[in-house]
């Protein structure tokens, strides 16, 4: 072969060794989306130097909108930031699985305000939730384009306080991708393990003259967690104790 090809080979292959290394994208069994693929993402990934000991799992999923400026890059970086972040509250990441799906065609976002009476929770997300597999691991992250009706780029749903039994679309976040965009005072933070922090603290905001996760200031938004909400999230339904 010519120099210049083995050079031009070489550096293809270069290219595809990350790609290889994420491991390939399968169809996502039960998924109701129009397209859905889904891979486990492995522990080194998120963890590269392995993942933390004696901590809680919390079990996860993904999903981003291939139509969007999410991509899977973006997404592990999310991923990665909350491991970070919920690293020093005891809970590590188990089983997470990184879906790339596409939602029915026109759909940008939904709008958080037209929140339906019956379901306490928008129509759009209602429909979503119900073509996730049955036995998806909670929580999930929907990586979309926007969500409009609110000044957050971001939103979780939780269970409702008065619900007798959990609908379908409590402990979900849907995360848009102008939130991942957003310049940071603290780079290390992430929209994704604010949401998170919410759905597994089973809290709202706070304030306080420091920079933290739960923040009711965007410009105090931060990486770290303070100790009560820390012990909370710990202490989460959605986190299961390690099996060693
Ligand atoms: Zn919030």
């Amino acid at each position: 072969m010519l120099p210049w090809a083995t050079g031009l080979l070489a550096m293809v292959l270069a290219c595809m060794a990350p790609l290889r290394a994420q491991g390939p994208f399968v169809a996502w069994p039960g998924a109701g989306f129009p397209l859905a693929e889904m891979r486990h993402v492995p522990e080194r990934e998120i963890y590269p130097n392995g993942r933390p000991r004696r901590a809680g799992i919390l079990d996860a999923t993904v999903v981003f909108d291939r139509r969007t400026p999410w991509t899977q890059g973006r997404a592990l970086r999310q991923l990665r930031k909350t491991a970070a972040i919920l690293e020093p509250c005891g809970v590590a990441f188990g089983r997470v699985v990184l879906a790339r799906v596409e939602f029915s065609q026109g759909f940008k976002g939904f709008d958080a305000a037209d929140v339906e009476p019956a379901s306490g929770a928008p129509a759009d997300v209602v429909r979503l939730v119900s073509l996730l597999p049955q036995g998806t691991a909670r929580p999930v992250a929907f990586l979309i384009g926007a969500v409009r009706g609110t000044d957050s780029l971001a939103v979780s749903y939780g269970p409702p306080e008065t619900a007798r039994s959990k609908p379908a679309y409590a402990d979900t976040a849907w995360i848009s991708y102008r939130s991942h965009w957003l310049p940071r005072r603290d780079p290390h933070y992430s929209p994704v393990a604010h949401e998170f922090a919410h759905l597994l603290c089973r809290c709202g905001h706070t304030g306080g003259p420091s920079r933290h996760l739960l923040h009711r200031a965007r410009n105090f938004l931060g990486s770290s967690v303070l100790p009560e909400d820390c012990g909370r999230i710990r202490e989460s339904s959605l986190v299961r104790e390690a099996q060693e």
